[in-house]
């Protein structure tokens, strides 16, 4: 019997270049999540589906076995920390950086002036930036933001930030420039370990799909 499988994906950057993987893996979905309204979306596999949940509660629905498998960005994993999860496959797409950035100019200002004082770091990565800034040794005090970091310095709220950055245009808009990078970014595909275990041939066979795929 075919044993069936959830995989669980964000809308956006990380649903299109998943989708020419799996593509490459024979899997395609039946339904366009961003012109239809489901959440789970059925593909031409009958046994794999497809569920669409917002990128930080991917590792989540993959930890929980609300999904078997799952594609996250190394990010959104780092804050997660990892529990339950395998990750067998780097996909090698949506590819950035996670790095602090300041003010232009002002980058060492910005951390020396702070020395005997707490430097205020601005970000939605509160535990990557805690344990990046830990090994440091630099004391600080963690603002959490949902969105839009860009701002905390402009307005005179935290002395840097801590973001993914591509281009590095989102910055430069804002008057800031990237100073020290925290890691690697790119999407990893992870697995409950569960179905590791209980799916193993149905997984086995679409990670070794992927991993041909990436090449
Ligand atoms: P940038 O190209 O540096 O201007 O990036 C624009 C914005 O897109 C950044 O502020 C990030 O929040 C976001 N971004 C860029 N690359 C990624 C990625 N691979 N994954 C998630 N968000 C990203």
């Amino acid at each position: 019997m075919l044993q069936t499988l959830t995989i669980a994906l964000s809308k956006g950057r990380i649903f299109k270049e998943t989708l020419p993987l799996l593509r490459h893996a024979g899997i395609e979905p039946v339904d366009d999540p961003d012109t239809s309204r489901k959440l789970i979306l059925s593909t031409n596999q009958p046994n794999i589906k497809l569920v669409i949940v917002r990128a930080s509660d991917v590792p989540t629905y993959v930890q929980y076995g609300g999904a078997d498998i799952g594609v996250a960005g190394k990010d959104v994993l780092l804050e997660h920390g990892g529990a339950e999860l395998y990750e067998p496959l780097d996909l090698k797409i949506a590819r950035c950086r996670l790095m602090t950035a300041a003010p232009t100019g002002l980058a060492r200002e910005a951390y020396t002036q702070r020395l005997g004082k707490r430097l205020r770091v601005a970000t939605k990565y509160v535990y990557t930036t805690r344990d990046y800034f830990a090994r440091e040794g630099v004391q600080v005090e963690i603002i959490k933001l949902y969105g839009s970091m860009e701002l905390a310095p402009l307005v005179g709220m935290a002395d840097c930030i801590v973001d993914v950055v591509d281009t590095g245009n989102t910055l430069r808009a804002n008057g800031l420039e990237p100073v020290d990078k925290i890691a690697d970014i790119s999407s990893r595909l992870i697995v409950n370990k569960a179905a590791m275990k209980m799916k193993h041939q149905a997984v086995k066979q679409l990670i070794d799909a992927l991993a041909a795929a990436v090449q």
